[in-house]
């Protein structure tokens, strides 16, 4: 999702700002990986494959989003990926 679009959304729950951290984006501005967190009710809302996953609590699958909450553990897979090929 382009990240002028992502800048314009706010919280669904409170309509609250939302501060947006960008793990990896494509050559444009489009965001790839990240999380939003709203700066009202400190909601975080994972961007997966540029989709932010903004669906409300119940809904939402913890096993899908856990990886994105861990930034460190995501970089680790990445190196180990790369130094395999
Ligand atoms: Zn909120």
């Amino acid at each position: 999702m382009r990240l002028k679009t992502i800048e314009k959304l706010c919280c669904p729950f409170d309509k609250g700002d939302l501060q947006m951290e960008v793990f990896t984006k494509d050559t444009g501005m489009n965001v790839l990986e990240g999380i939003l967190s709203c700066t009202v009710c400190r909601r975080k809302y994972p961007i997966v494959h540029g989709v932010p996953i903004m669906t409300p609590d119940e809904y939402r699958q913890e096993a899908l989003e856990k990886p994105f909450f861990e930034p460190q553990k995501l970089m680790q897979e990445f190196q180990d990926d790369t130094a395999l090929s």
